[in-house]
């Protein structure tokens, strides 16, 4: 076959040549990462002209105007590479936290730095320890590296913190806690915290993700940021892709050691954060009011899914995220009827909680239509 015999979407690769390089057996080994379904690809598949995503944690009430007025100005400098040190939003980002700018990296979503990390501190065959089920990333970047990740059941939805510094013992490299926990959206006290961090030794990285931060309540807020004084091996993410709305953007951030922040720069992409993306990120720090209209929404929806939930009789574990865990039964079957009703939500088992599904806080027309496809499941 030839490049002109092929028909559209066909691959005019011959199939019947060698294979193209070996990789590595382990990374043959993975699966691709999957995906919330997208709305489209729903749309397409029930003929439905409406479809409602509450699948992928994202913010359903928009980034904040400040950000895309920023972003598209930004744009006309296109022809430009972008700050490869993100001057501007890292000094910003040390500002805010009281830190230096040797104290900050800037990444492509959290998701990059969370490989950077694995990369940069594990060795082949070394352990991360990490909740089981963890957030997908921190598995895949430590398979990724190379390394090998120990588990440690939740107990009760919520991190032994216990088991995993057992686990810890002297020789794992990495130990990655969600704070509030994703699958689970439950969260971890500042107390429970800081013991938990005067137990890993000097030489394991204490990875603290806070992607979620934003959406805690307020009374039991805190940031594993003012751990690094006392504990330099302290790491903590964040994210602009949750309550500034800026995922499709992609820019996350760690606050760290300046050893840890230095080599992490030594391996990342130069470029990595696109020019729209640093000047989103700069504005949508500064603005503060979108930032608290996001999340008092949030709550509101939040206790309305809960509300639903209820009167559905299903059990749920307590959030302080952007989506609930509601006990289901069977949660292939509720998703897809869900689905031929025009809405997508999160089956458990893609994320280690078989019989539960994952719903993310839609706006609140989004919530309308989850509570009647709800009404109709329930009722077939
Ligand atoms: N960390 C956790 C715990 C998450 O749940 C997510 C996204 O869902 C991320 C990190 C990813 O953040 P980013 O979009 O910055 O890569």
């Amino acid at each position: 076959m030839n490049k002109e015999q092929t028909r559209p979407g066909e691959s005019w690769v011959n199939k019947e040549q060698a294979r193209p390089g070996r990789p590595r057996p382990d990374i043959a080994a993975l699966s691709a990462y999957v995906p919330g379904r997208s709305a489209a690809e729903v749309r397409r598949r029930y003929g439905l002209d409406d479809v409602v995503k509450l699948a992928s944690n994202e913010n359903p009430f928009g980034p904040s105007p400040r950000a895309v007025a920023a972003a598209t100005a930004a744009l006309a400098a296109s022809n430009r590479y972008p700050d490869g040190a993100s001057t501007a939003l890292r000094a910003r980002l040390a500002a805010v936290y009281r830190l230096a700018p040797a104290n900050v990296i800037v990444g492509n979503g959290s998701d990059e730095i969370i490989l950077l990390l694995a990369l940069a501190y594990l060795r082949p065959s070394e352990t991360a320890v990490m909740a089981a089920p963890p957030y997908a990333i921190h598995r895949s970047a430590v398979v990724i590296a190379g390394g090998v990740v120990a588990g440690v059941a939740l107990k009760d939805h919520v991190h032994d913190l216990d088991a995993m510094a057992t686990a810890v013992g002297g020789g794992a490299k990495l130990v990655f806690v969600a704070n509030p926990h994703n699958p689970t959206g439950t969260h971890l006290d500042r107390e429970a915290l800081r013991r938990f961090a005067a137990r890993i030794p000097a030489h394991t990285l204490l990875v603290v993700d806070e992607a979620y931060h934003d959406y805690v309540d307020d009374a039991v807020r805190h940031t594993a940021r003012d751990l690094l004084g006392d504990y330099p091996n302290v790491v903590t993410l964040r994210t602009f892709s949750k309550a500034h709305g800026l995922a499709g953007l992609r820019a996350g951030y760690a606050l760290a050691h300046e050893d840890v922040v230095s080599t992490l720069d030594r391996i990342r992409p130069p470029f990595d954060l696109n020019i729209a993306a640093q000047a989103a990120a700069l504005a949508a720090l500064d603005d503060v009011a979108h930032v608290r209209h996001v999340t008092r929404e949030n709550r509101a929806g939040r206790a309305r899914l809960m509300v639903i939930a209820r009167r559905h009789g299903l059990a749920m574990v307590p959030s302080e995220t952007n989506f609930v865990l509601m006990q289901v039964g069977d949660s292939a079957a509720l998703t897809e009827a869900l689905m031929a009703r025009g809405v997508i939500v999160r089956p458990g088992e893609n994320l280690g909680m078989p019989g539960w599904i994952r719903v993310s806080v839609g706006a609140r027309e989004d919530l309308d239509r989850f509570e009647e496809a709800m009404e109709r499941v329930d009722s077939r």
